[in-house]
């Protein structure tokens, strides 16, 4: 690692602990080991940081990741460690990815026929998202094609409804899933995602299960107390500035805010382009000394205003934005209207991740 010659003016903390924890927990409640999805920048965590930490893990069996220069920054880490790619490669760029080693998904003949013969294939099955995959009817031709090639090591399929409270879907889909593999030789088959871990536990006949954001500490609200997780991502901004606001004058873009008072301001370096949603406007908080504090007028592009009145606060001083306690993501991402999947994936190249224990 190079050191750079300037200070990220935002931070997040990326515990090894809360991750190792939290993969040790879900292996255990689906009763497989993971194949961890470490996609969009491990889901805006880092991906050296969070893959060189579960590699350690012996609830880790492997990687996966949506996109093949993901698969390629993974495989020049050499963690000893397999990876699968999640969505289909271009034709070109699968000779290059099956010397990588990387596992490479197929839905269709011609996909299965134009593999090289030393590429390992995790058959895609399409059971009800309608995303990717071959639809069931089509897919043991598929899968049985793999395996007189030689080339045959997985099958997954991809849960569309199991982090919702009904998972009658989830159930259909599983059992679609169970009728192709049962016309398929033994092979590593996998279909939780984090949601179906949570809500259905272990699955018969399966090797392996996928929970991403169930890893990095997070389970929809009907699922949270089903495994102690803890968020393994707590971002913190430098106070960039102080000064002082006074009474009827109006804070940051449009006016939105008027001080009602005079009131100490901290401008912090953290804004939109970091990652911080726009829309939580008028509704985000932060902690400041241990306090929640208001986020005043306008989140900007690269900074927003914080009421610091009657707080002993220094420039350079780090504020807490969310964390395990206090102010979580999932307050943000409420805040943000949005989910916690954006809000984490959403963390710009400005924030520096660092492994903490
Ligand atoms: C992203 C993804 C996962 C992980 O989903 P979570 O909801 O984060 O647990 C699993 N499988 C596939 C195919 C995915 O694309």
């Amino acid at each position: 690692m190079t050191v750079p010659a300037f200070a990220a003016r935002a931070r997040a903390l990326v515990s090894r602990s809360a991750l190792l924890e939290n993969l040790a927990a879900l292996s255990g409640r689906a009763g497989v080991p993971l194949l961890l999805p470490v996609k969009a920048d491990a889901y805006g965590h880092g991906l050296e940081i969070v893959a060189r930490h579960a590699a350690t893990s012996p609830h880790v069996w492997g990687f996966a990741v949506a996109v093949p220069r993901e698969a390629q920054a993974l495989a020049a880490l050499d963690l000893g460690k397999p990876v699968v790619l999640l969505t289909p490669p271009t034709p070109q760029e699968v000779p290059a990815l099956a010397d990588l080693g990387v596992r490479l998904p197929v839905a269709t003949l011609a996909e299965a026929d134009a593999l090289p013969g030393h590429a390992r294939a995790h058959l895609k099955v399409d059971t009800g998202m309608n995303r990717l995959g071959a639809r069931p009817e089509d897919a043991v031709a598929v899968g049985q094609r793999l395996a007189e090639r030689g080339v045959l090591e997985g099958a997954y399929t991809h849960f569309a409804t199991s982090d919702e409270p009904d998972l009658s879907f989830a159930h259909e889909q599983f059992r679609r899933f169970q009728t192709v593999l049962s016309g398929l030789p033994p092979l590593l088959a996998h279909a939780s995602n984090g949601g179906g871990i949570l809500s259905l536990g272990a699955l018969p006949g399966m090797a392996l299960a996928r929970p991403g954001l169930a890893s990095y500490g997070f389970a929809p609200p009907h699922l949270r107390g089903v495994l102690p997780l803890r968020p393994v991502l707590s971002l913190q901004a430098q106070v960039t500035f102080l000064h002082d606001a006074h009474a009827g004058e109006t804070v940051s873009y449009g006016g939105l805010y008027t001080a009602p008072r005079d009131l100490r301001l901290a401008t912090v370096g953290m804004g939109y382009a970091d990652g911080y949603p726009r829309n939580a406007t008028l509704r985000a908080h932060v902690t400041v000394r241990g306090e929640r504090r208001p986020v005043l007028g306008r989140i900007c592009m690269d900074q927003f205003m914080v009421d610091v009145s009657g707080l002993d606060v220094q420039t350079g001083e780090w504020i807490d934005l969310w964390g395990e306690q206090g102010i979580t993501v999932t307050d943000v991402a409420g805040w943000g209207d949005t989910i916690e999947y954006e809000v984490l994936t959403g963390l710009g190249a400005r924030v520096e991740r660092i492994a903490v224990p």
